[in-house]
């Protein structure tokens, strides 16, 4: 039976489960019983399945008994935790009133939903990265996006193209992903491209939800405005104005008290930032590594990362995913980083000071939704107090660039930290009530009260004094217990001593306890005053902690700038420590770094072992054709190209000894072959999807890294691939490339290109043995060594003595065709280049007649062997090395002609 059907003679609990779990129908429902969270029905069988709980039975009326799952109270953080990890919602279900007082079946409300994308707990966030709630919409080929990071406040609004789309969310990473419900066509298909690989929880919602009319009005109501004009929001941020109305919309269901603070929507609009699609992302590691998970070891972000706080690791991360194009903002970076760089004491002193700065962006989150615990507040207050000696270090330095923006609008909410630190005692407990909280000296009624409840001991001490002196008796002792309260206790020797006024109130067996009208009253004082502690102590913090919520949008600002002077010194410190270098940023279209090293791969080997090297792209030299053995450094050459501009770009120095990089608009790498079975697609599939996105996508101001395209098909349709794609790029795009490939007929495009250059990864021969320099040089290659490769790589001896054999028959025998008919080409030909068969070699068909062993065929494989060469002589199918059906039979392997 499901919740949804009212069973004869439900209890009225179950029915008022019922009722409430209809309207969370999306969410597991924790219901509140006394010290318990009870599931019911299916949540908990889902309970029993995800968390391992045991299902039990509770009787709902008559003989019916639906499944039940419960959880203590007090353990059900860390259930939630798991509930939430598994991307599930969790409605939390509270008694809402004293059940001492209710009359009947005792009230109860959701509270709040917990869900991936609306989380606040510690426990289901990570310090080094935004927790964002995105909700997104496609309107006529635009993408809105709204997103919200509960932990800290943040709230942006972005418009994007739908390519652009792709890169804004992954740099936003969300959660979860709202979305209006299935029925929009297209845009669901282009909806479903964006999200799958996200890997966030989808959450469908109405449609009407992403009206941006409707959502005007919900800005207007959550920031308590009359109009929004005043976020800047513009009629082309339509889309992404829906988006926000959906999110707001969401968020005061999942938290019916409201989100006092959320901060005002800051708008975003793609530009002035370079869109990093989700395949150079991945190829080029740059915070996740292609292993997957959430370990940042082998990638640029764990390289680079030398921030103190969780504020600089979040920024840093956005940094990395949202590389600069504009030339004066990536100047103003630079000029910072080369302050710290150059000043190791002020670097030094300002790192030390930022190392005690805690989470102040989350802790004001905490402290705004009256989250934060008596602790984390006073963490808040401690973290402002340290930032005057942020400034002191920033202030030492000669401030150039960013650092003296940031520092010109210091504000350090002095007023606020002192006033925590001077209210909160050093160290508080979490909860108030459980030890002080409230420092002595700031309310004169608190300190009466603990006076009077300390006091109480020396009071106890005084009156048992009294008392023995009175009665004679010296055993006579005044204790405390919970059911009696204070008492004084006489042992049964001393009975008949008992003054007229103790009253009897307990018998033990060797003794009798009493009160007197003196005890009941100093006992009703000191009780009295406890009490009071605690509720003095909890409006004190609570106006405390209102003061600081309503700081929200100050500590937001503090927040950032503390972020971006920490990813500024941390940029300073690997810097200097790993030497890299100020590049010279500029709008021409030159690319030239001098020994060059990959960051992440030369820290992997013992320092200095990594050799360096130079690569030069310019109008007149745009193209690289890569050549050289396997295993001897083309990808890492390649991406580390990559990187380097990434770097350069995002502000930071570089791995080289010297580097002028012309601004990108975007860089793009298509590296290797990877299946992506999940979207349903083939390995040569997904890699000329990639290579189109790059060829519909890239300008004249792009950098483009392929390593390798066409591997995944037959060799000469992958060949003749990769010759088409380069004369495109060449010719048309005219961008900026280096393509790596095993293709050595790809060196021929140097002779009929100008700007295109070859260069080899160079390596030594001796004898059978190859040597890796891991150098460039000038020059195509002419071999690919694989053989070698397979060696060191363990294949068995006999199986490289053959392919050895292979080989040289294969080289010796060129079964390779001619293209005809090359396109474009000729305009740029280098004068006196010769029109050079592209691949050499004969005529395929006289090539494969040579190879028919005539004896061999049967009369039907001749006819057919016939209609296939016919067919291939007038151009209709290539010749394949190899052929296929018939051909392929009548062709003699290469042993027999060896
Ligand atoms: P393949 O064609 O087989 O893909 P490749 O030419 O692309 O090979 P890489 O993967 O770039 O080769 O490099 C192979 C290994 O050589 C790297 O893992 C690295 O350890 C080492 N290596 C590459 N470049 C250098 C360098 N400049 N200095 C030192 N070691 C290097």
């Amino acid at each position: 039976m499901t919740p949804a059907g009212k069973a004869a003679g439900e209890t009225p609990l179950m029915a008022q489960y019922r009722e409430i779990k209809a309207r969370h129908p999306d969410a597991i429902l924790f219901f509140r019983m006394g010290d318990f969270y009870e599931m019911f029905y299916e949540d908990a069988e889902v309970a029993a399945r995800v968390l391992g709980l045991t299902l039990t039975s509770r009787n709902n009326g008559g003989a019916a008994e639906v499944p039940l799952a419960g959880i203590p109270v007090k353990a059900a953080d860390e259930y939630l935790r798991r509930f939430v990890s598994q991307g599930f919602r969790v409605a939390i279900c509270e008694q809402v009133e004293d059940p001492k007082l209710a009359k009947g079946i005792v009230r109860r409300e959701v509270i709040e939903t917990i869900t991936p994308g609306a989380a606040f707990s510690d426990d289901l966030l990570e310090g080094s990265r935004n927790n964002f709630l995105c909700a997104l919409t496609m309107q006529g080929g635009v993408a809105g996006i709204a997103a919200a990071d509960l932990s800290t406040g943040e709230f942006r609004l972005i418009t994007a193209t739908r390519h652009d789309a792709d890169a804004m969310l992954a740099r936003l990473s969300p959660r979860e992903v709202l979305v209006a419900a299935a029925g929009e066509g297209d845009m669901g298909d282009a909806l479903d491209a964006l999200l799958g690989p996200l890997g966030a929880l989808v959450t469908p919602r109405a449609a009407w939800e992403f009206d941006h009319e409707r959502a005007a009005d919900t800005l207007a109501r959550q920031f308590a405005v009359s109009s929004i004009e005043g976020f800047g929001v513009g009629a082309a941020d339509a889309p992404a104005l829906g988006a926000a109305g959906a999110l707001l919309r969401y968020l005061k269901e999942v938290q019916p008290a409201g989100l006092p603070h959320l901060a005002r929507p800051v708008v975003e609009r793609s530009g002035g930032t370079m869109p990093l699609d989700e395949m150079t992302r991945r190829n080029l590691e740059l915070v996740e590594s292609l292993r997957g998970g959430e370990d940042t070891a082998g990638t640029l972000l764990g390289v680079l990362d030398r921030t103190q706080t969780p504020m600089g690791a979040r920024l840093l991360r956005q940094w990395i995913l949202a590389p600069l194009t504009d030339r004066a903002a990536i100047t103003a970076r630079l000029d910072a980083v080369e302050s710290l760089a150059g000043d190791g004491p002020a670097r030094t002193a300002l790192r030390e000071a930022l190392d005690g700065v805690r989470d102040i962006e989350r802790l004001a989150g905490k402290a705004a939704a009256q989250r934060a615990t008596p602790r984390e507040l006073r963490a808040l207050g401690d973290s402002l107090a340290r930032l005057p000696q942020v400034l002191a270090a920033v202030e030492r330095t000669t401030r150039g660039g960013l650092l003296a923006t940031v520092t010109q609008a210091w504000d350090d909410a002095a007023g606020l930290s002192a006033r925590v630190r001077a209210t909160l005692v050093e160290r508080p407990p979490v909860t108030v009530g459980d030890g002080e909280t409230i420092a002595p000296g700031v309310d004169a009624e608190l300190d009466d009260l603990r006076s009077v409840a300390t006091g109480g001991k020396d009071a106890i001490a005084a009156l048992q004094a009294e008392e023995r002196a009175r009665t004679g008796i010296s055993s006579l002792k005044v204790g405390y217990n919970r059911v009696f309260g204070y008492y004084i206790e006489v042992t049964n020797a001393h009975r008949n001593s008992v003054p007229a006024d103790y009253q009897r109130r307990q018998t033990l067996t060797g003794a009798e306890r009493y009160v007197t009208p003196a005890l009941k009253a100093f006992e009703e004082k000191v009780l009295g005053a406890t009490e009071r502690i605690g509720a003095v102590e909890r409006r004190l913090f609570e106006a405390l902690r209102a003061e600081a919520g309503s700081a929200i949008a100050e500590l937001q600002a503090i927040g950032t700038r503390v972020a971006q002077l920490d990813v500024l010194a941390g940029l300073a410190e690997v810097a200097v420590r790993e030497g890299y270098v100020r590049p010279t940023v500029d709008d021409e279209a030159v690319l030239e770094i001098v020994r060059g090293r990959h960051p992440v791969v030369e820290r992997m080997m013992p320092r200095d072992q990594f050799i360096p090297n130079d690569v030069l792209l310019a109008p007149d030299a745009r193209m690289i054709i890569l050549t050289g053995p396997n295993m001897a450094g083309k990808s890492t050459i390649l991406r580390q190209v990559g990187l380097l501009v990434l770097m350069a770009q995002m502000g930071s120095f570089v791995a080289a000894g010297r580097a002028r990089v012309g601004i990108a608009d975007r860089v793009f790498t298509r590296v290797g072959a990877s299946d992506n079975l999940v979207r349903g697609q083939s390995t040569f599939m997904v890699e000329m999807a990639e290579t189109s996105a790059i060829l519909h996508s890239a300008t004249a101001r792009s950098l483009v890294l392929l390593d390798e395209i066409g591997r995944g098909t037959a060799t000469w349709d992958g060949l003749s691939i990769a010759w088409a794609v380069s004369e495109h790029l060449h010719e048309r795009t005219r961008c900026k490339t280096i393509f790596a490939t095993h293709y050595h007929e790809l060196t021929q495009l140097a002779d009929e290109f100008v700007s295109v250059r070859n260069y080899n990864v160079a390596v030594q021969e001796a004898g059978e043995r190859i040597v890796f320099l891991h150098t460039l040089r000038p020059g195509g290659a002419d071999r690919s060594y694989g053989i070698e490769v397979g060696r060191l790589a363990g294949l068995p001896a006999p199986v490289i003595a053959r392919a050895r054999a292979l080989l040289r028959v294969l080289e010796g025998e060129q079964l390779v065709p001619a293209l005809a008919g090359r396109a474009g080409g000729a305009r740029t030909r280098e004068p006196g280049a010769d029109q050079l068969a592209l691949f050499g070699g004969p005529d395929p068909v006289v090539d494969r007649l040579r190879e028919v062993d005539v004896n061999g065929l049967t009369p039907l494989q001749a006819l057919a062997l016939l209609a296939e060469l016919s067919a291939e002589a007038r151009g209709e199918r290539p010749a394949l090395p190899g052929g296929s059906g018939a051909a392929a039979a009548a062709v003699a392997p290469p042993t027999r002609r060896a």
